[in-house]
């Protein structure tokens, strides 16, 4: 699958993803095609060699691996969604206990709902019986956009 490069909305380039992706991103429509290869399409739209961004994004993302770690950046990632019940969430559940030397990493931490969060305390998943329904992952920029 070719990738497809990512330009921010001033055409300064940002980063490659999936042709996948980027259909994904016009279908959102966060981007437009900006430049396709001729006479060839995917859908509806031309196939997209270099995709641009409707809206800018934060350049201090661009050459750092993804957004710092932040609460509501965790609640947004997860779609405001228990990681444990799929309830709607408003909290943020560390997966390794904070007072268990767990950090505030995307990959330590997911939504949870106030119950959810609750019921595990101080204990991991696998101690409380409470398997994570998704795994958690440091987002790219793109998720969060
Ligand atoms: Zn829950």
């Amino acid at each position: 699958m070719s990738a497809v490069l990512v330009l921010n909305a001033d055409c300064g380039p940002l980063q490659r993803v999936s042709l996948r992706h980027a259909v994904r991103m016009l279908f959102r429509q966060v981007a437009v095609v900006h430049e396709a290869e001729p006479d060839r399409r995917i859908g509806v739209y031309p196939m997209p060699t270099v995709v641009r961004l409707v809206s800018y994004v934060v350049t201090r993302w661009r050459h750092s691996r993804g957004p710092a770690w932040s609460r509501a950046g965790v609640l947004a990632r997860d779609n405001r969604t228990c990681a444990y019940c799929g309830a709607a969430a408003s909290t943020i559940d560390h997966v390794l206990p904070r007072s268990r030397g767990g950090a505030n990493e995307w990959a330590n931490t997911v939504a949870a709902c106030g119950r959810c969060n609750n019921r595990k305390g101080d204990r991991t998943p696998p101690e409380a019986r409470m398997p994570l329904r998704v795994r958690p992952f440091a987002p790219s920029w793109a998720v969060l956009s």
